[in-house]
């Protein structure tokens, strides 16, 4: 079966189709096949052998009955001479006519000469009752009719004739046998044929509805697949390359949900702006690989400390730093605060070219209030900038908090 599992889905359907078609029309022409030959059988069942076997028995019947009864009536003066040639003439015309409608049937060339046989003995017989209806005639009485010879000639008949039936009778026999085999062969190949259809649709059915089922894990693996690339395409676009950090885009889309968020729900915002101190004499001293190693260390302190999912770090471009918190009060962002400070320090970064401390130190901006209604983002960003502007003239290393009503 690998040539129907090669096939596109659309060929395997067509093919069902073809197989279907193909299958209806064998069956209807075997079974027209079929039902015709019965037809035939049937047909020469009863027209060929069970019709003439009637006639001929009729045949008898006329000849052991009517006829001998009539001459054993006038043998007995219980009719007279003119009932005795009615009687007869009617009774050879029934034997004449019924012999006719025998004869015209379809007879087998093994047949013939006994039917030819037959028809001349009939003859014979009707001969001797035409001679005694002759004898009526010239006026005789039947008195020296001789009964022997009367039964000698019935007898003859009969004889002649149930043989001829007994031939019908073997040949019905025989017909009846071909019919009941004809009958079975028939079944037995429409059976075959059925059989084979069906197995022939299963089979296809299989492969289409495995090729279907192909077809949807394979496109649920894509689907996975693609879902998952736009995930990391997403988070790419969303992280910053150096520090892992979320980025400026990604600041601004959070910025502005949470910004929202919090004038809702008159909760405290807390945002910080950071800075690292004297960063360009560090980069002039350490070098770029170096700075680009010492942001690096200040980002990961500053993930670990931030661990609320409500809380984001951003780098938002430099070595500038920003930090969103959510209902956070202006006393625990200035804890915060100074945690950024102290575990910057703790890190124990050297800054040989830094004016305030022997190590890498930052600055940080904080704006902690509820957002009144009226202000907008920037009024925040700005503030917190300012702070941080104030922290780095107050000495660098430090926080500088403003914790006024936002309005
Ligand atoms: P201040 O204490 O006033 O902030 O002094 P500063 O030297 O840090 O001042 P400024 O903000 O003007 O300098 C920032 C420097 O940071 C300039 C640039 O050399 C450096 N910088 C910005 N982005 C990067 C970066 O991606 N990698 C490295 N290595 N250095 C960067
Ligand atoms: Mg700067
Ligand atoms: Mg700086």
């Amino acid at each position: 079966m690998k040539f129907i599992e090669a096939l596109k889905l659309r060929s395997k359907l067509l093919f069902l189709l073809v197989l279907i078609t193909f299958g209806l029309i064998a069956i209807s022409v075997i079974g027209t096949a079929n039902v015709n030959a019965m037809k035939k059988n049937t047909d020469s069942l009863y027209f060929g052998s069970l019709v003439p076997i009637y006639e001929l028995n009729e045949i008898v019947q006329i000849y052991n009955g009517e006829l001998s009864a009539t001459v054993f009536k006038a043998k007995a003066s219980e009719i007279n001479s003119d009932e005795f040639y009615s009687d007869i003439t009617s009774s050879l015309e029934k034997i004449q006519k019924i012999w006719k409608s025998y004869e015209s049937h379809f007879k087998r060339d093994e047949e013939i000469q006994y039917v030819e046989y037959v028809s001349m003995e009939i003859k014979n017989t009707n001969i001797y009752f035409e001679k005694l209806l002759k004898y009526a005639k010239d006026g005789h009485g039947f008195e020296n009719v001789s009964i022997q010879l009367l039964e000698e000639k019935i007898q003859h008949i009969y004889k002649s004739i149930k043989k001829l039936i007994n031939y019908e009778v073997d040949v019905a026999k025989y017909e009846r046998k071909n019919f009941l085999e004809n009958y079975d062969a028939t079944l037995k190949q429409l059976g075959i044929v059925l059989l084979m259809v069906i197995f022939g649709l299963l089979v296809i059915s299989y492969q289409v509805f495995k090729s279907i089922q192909d077809d949807q894990t394979e496109l649920e693996v894509a689907h996975k697949k693609l879902k998952k690339a736009n995930k990391k395409l997403e988070d790419a676009s969303y992280t910053d390359s150096l520090t892992k950090l979320h980025n400026r885009r990604y600041f601004n889309m959070v910025y502005e949900r949470e910004f929202k968020r919090a004038k809702r729900s008159k909760k405290h915002f807390t945002f910080m702006m950071l800075d690292i101190d004297y960063f360009k004499q560090y980069n002039d001293t350490y070098g770029h690989v170096g700075g680009d190693n010492a942001l690096k260390k200040v980002a990961s302190a500053l993930n670990s400390i931030f661990k609320r999912p409500s809380d984001y770090v951003f780098r938002l471009g430099g070595e500038e730093f920003g930090v969103l918190m959510s209902e956070t009060d202006p006393h625990n962002s200035s804890k915060m605060a100074q945690k950024i400070c102290d575990t910057v320090l703790g890190l124990k970064v050297e800054h040989k070219a830094s004016q305030v401390n022997d190590y890498v130190t930052i600055s940080v901006g904080v704006v902690s209030c509820i957002v009144h209604p009226s202000i907008n983002e920037e009024y925040i960003i700005t503030k917190a900038d300012k702070m941080l502007y104030k922290a780095k003239e107050n000495g660098r290393n430090r926080y500088i908090l403003s914790a006024n009503e936002c309005s």
